[in-house]
């Protein structure tokens, strides 16, 4: 299999890689060692950032966060019988959070990449990447019981925390 960038997991980091690729019509093929039941269902973060937010819209990826997330204007801290309103728009020159859970952006970037860009596949766990000093890396993975190579130009680790592709998925 050959790809121009090879991307390790399918979080939200790969996932989005992998959506600005296909916007700028270069294409990438995704590696992910878990399924997408798991991918999906994944809890992590709740809360996004404008900066988040902002470009996962110029990626067309927001179609559903702008229908169902939940713009978070500010807090209000309470002490001394007294409220304290931190209003976030008016601290930050109009920016806000957005409250959407992680598991459902993953969601809609799977979706999107399903439906529209490069190949994404799951349980395909990168057990190293090969030649990464040379103009032609390549990934060893293992799906389906079989090893197989991903012959690319460019490879990137989007394997979270967990660092080098060489170690196998962190444990759920
Ligand atoms: C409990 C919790 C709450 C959080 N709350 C927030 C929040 O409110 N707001 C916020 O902004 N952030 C929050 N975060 C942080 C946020 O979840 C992470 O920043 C985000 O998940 C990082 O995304 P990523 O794509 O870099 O990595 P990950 O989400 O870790 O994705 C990495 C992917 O790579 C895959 N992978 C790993 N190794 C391999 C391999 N060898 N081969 C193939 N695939 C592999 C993994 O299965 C995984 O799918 C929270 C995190 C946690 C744990």
């Amino acid at each position: 299999m050959r790809t121009t960038v090879g991307i390790i997991g399918a979080g939200p980091a790969g996932l989005l890689l992998a959506r600005l690729l296909h916007n700028a019509g270069i294409d990438s093929v995704v590696l992910e060692g878990r399924d997408r039941t798991y991918v999906e269902q994944r809890q992590r973060a709740g809360i996004l950032e404008q900066g988040t937010v902002d470009v996962l819209r110029a990626a067309g990826a927001a179609e559903r966060l702008d229908r169902e997330g939940l713009r978070h204007d500010g807090i209000e801290l309470r002490y001394d019988r007294k409220r304290h309103r931190v209003d976030f728009p008016a601290l930050t020159g109009g920016r806000s959070v957005t409250v959407y859970a992680q598991t459902e952006v993953c969601k809609d970037l799977i979706a999107l990449q399903l439906e529209e860009g490069g190949p994404l596949l799951f349980e395909a766990e990168a057990l190293a990447v090969e030649g990464a000093d040379t103009d032609h890396p390549r990934v060893r993975f293992r799906r389906d019981g079989r090893e197989d190579v991903l012959e690319c130009d460019y490879v990137v680790g989007c394997d979270g925390f967990w660092g080098s592709p060489a170690r196998p998925c962190p444990p759920r």
